[in-house]
């Protein structure tokens, strides 16, 4: 029975049950039954059953936000606003469920047609850096399409998905069409993906991790969506307003101590203005509110765990331009820290997920692209510029699936969101999302 823990605080806040194949077998059996008539819902039922759980976890955003901040480590504010995001993904998701149909096409001799259909049951894997926010980007669409759903949570983080099956049974969604299995990736997971009675995984967690989904779920064709790591640029021209590009970046890998997919941990600033927005960055940075994220002024809260803080840490190991304070005291606390690198150290390479950022100096556009480009990952990114010409040009040419100008925004509901090379495939958030939720039938009629 393995305990989850409050990261700041070190101590034991629930202790759960660990499932394991049998109880996995049996949520996709319950999907299984579930399916045929949660398929047959109108649509017009559907959008509405799918508003009211937009509707109860605004209703509940207090208590969802503490749970996930107590589970995650996250300041209570950013937590409120992440469940605020929850209620939003699931209204939008409402909303679409008449607006993602099939056409008629023109063709010889009859009359044809393509229908949506949903898939079935489908696994959802979700990390433990946003649980309820990642859970709500796939279980929204799969509802939306007709799907029955097995959601399993990170295991450190299981009680916000837990919370959100209770509100989807007090919506009126059907039991059996919302499942949530707690157990470890690689039994449960493991289980997801090689069960026939799965069409399809949505998946969002490491590239390493990933890859084992994609092989794994081979032996059953089974689809696949991948939202993995990153390793984000965050492009700085000398004609930028440096002075906001310089109090945004803290916040761009910062935010959830850096362990976000999106965040821009390479911050590369051209040459000629780079000592003056290191100074400018390295202010910005000092103001970032590290503390007890329960106190609504903290901006950054702890790690995850002792053994995540371990890693970030073995990423710093010299050339460091600046280090925060943390509390002392219980916690997995890591300082806010920025390194000065060239793209081809380990920090510049490899996904840190932590609250280290490396700065890296470019010469010109070209040069800019080429480092920003050079990377397995394609995730985010953001273009710092008063050149409108030079913000699209730029825009076009960098490998990545979510890009902001003049911001460091990456994901809306209304709005795709997924990676190009390993940051994986396939997209969530949109009306994209839907796809991957549905298979498109073609129906041919003789006239
Ligand atoms: P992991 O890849 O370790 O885990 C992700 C999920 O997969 C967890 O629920 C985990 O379960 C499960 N899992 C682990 N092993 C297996 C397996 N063999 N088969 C099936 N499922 C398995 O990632 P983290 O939880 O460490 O999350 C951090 C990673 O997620 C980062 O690399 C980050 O970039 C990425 N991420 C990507 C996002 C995106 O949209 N692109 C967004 C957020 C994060 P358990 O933990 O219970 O073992």
């Amino acid at each position: 029975m393995p305990a989850v823990v409050n990261p700041a605080t070190e101590q034991t806040i629930a202790q759960l049950p660990d499932a394991g194949v049998e109880e996995t077998d049996a949520a996709v059996a319950r999907a299984k039954a579930a399916f045929p008539a949660w398929r047959a819902v109108s649509p017009t039922d559907r959008a509405r059953l799918i508003r009211r759980v937009a509707t109860l976890v605004e209703a509940n955003v207090e208590e969802l936000a503490r749970i996930e901040s107590q589970n995650v480590g996250k300041p209570i504010g950013g937590a409120r606003a992440e469940v605020g995001m929850v209620a939003q993904v699931f209204h939008f998701y409402a909303g679409a469920v008449d607006k993602h149909h099939g056409q008629t096409i023109p063709v010889a001799g009859g009359v044809d047609l393509t229908f949506r259909e949903p898939l079935g049951v489908v696994g959802l894997i979700v990390p433990w850096n946003f649980p309820l926010n990642i859970a709500s980007w796939k279980v929204g669409p799969a509802l939306a399409c007709g799907n029955t759903v097995v959601l399993k949570p990170a295991e450190l983080t299981p009680l916000s998905a837990l919370r959100l099956a209770e509100l989807v049974l007090e919506a009126g969604i059907p039991e059996g069409v919302v499942n949530v299995v707690v157990g470890p990736g690689r039994v449960v997971g493991q289980r997801l993906v090689e069960h026939a009675d799965v069409a399809k995984i949505g998946f969002t967690g490491s590239t390493e991790v990933g890859r084992s989904v994609m092989q794994a779920a081979a032996g059953t064709i089974k689809r696949v969506t991948l939202e993995l790591g990153g390793k984000s640029a965050n492009v700085v021209f000398a004609d930028a307003d440096l002075e906001q590009a310089a109090a945004s970046a803290p916040y761009a890998v910062f935010d959830n101590a850096g362990q976000d997919c999106c965040a821009r941990s390479r911050i590369l600033v051209e040459r000629s203005v780079y000592d003056r927005f290191a100074e400018l960055l390295v202010d910005a940075t000092r103001n970032v509110k590290v503390g007890d994220p329960q106190d609504e002024a903290t901006e950054m809260g702890p790690l995850i765990s002792s053994q995540h803080r371990e890693t970030v840490s073995s990423f710093v190991d010299g050339n460091t331009l600046f280090t925060g304070a943390t509390p002392s005291g219980p916690g997995f606390w890591f300082p806010c820290t920025l390194v000065e690198a060239t793209n081809d150290d380990r920090v510049a390479r490899e996904e840190v997920f932590g609250p280290v950022a490396a700065l890296i100096p470019f010469a010109d556009e070209e040069d800019a692209v080429r480092i920003a480009n050079d990377t397995p990952y394609g995730l985010s990114g953001s273009i710092w510029t008063e050149n409108g010409a030079r913000a699209m040009r730029v825009a076009r040419a960098l490998e990545t699936g979510v890009l902001s100008i003049n911001s460091n925004a990456s994901v809306r509901p209304s709005t795709p969101f997924g990676g190009f090379k390993q940051s994986g495939f396939g997209r969530e958030l949109g009306m994209q999302a839907l796809d991957g939720y549905s298979e498109v039938k073609n129906v041919y009629m003789a006239t």
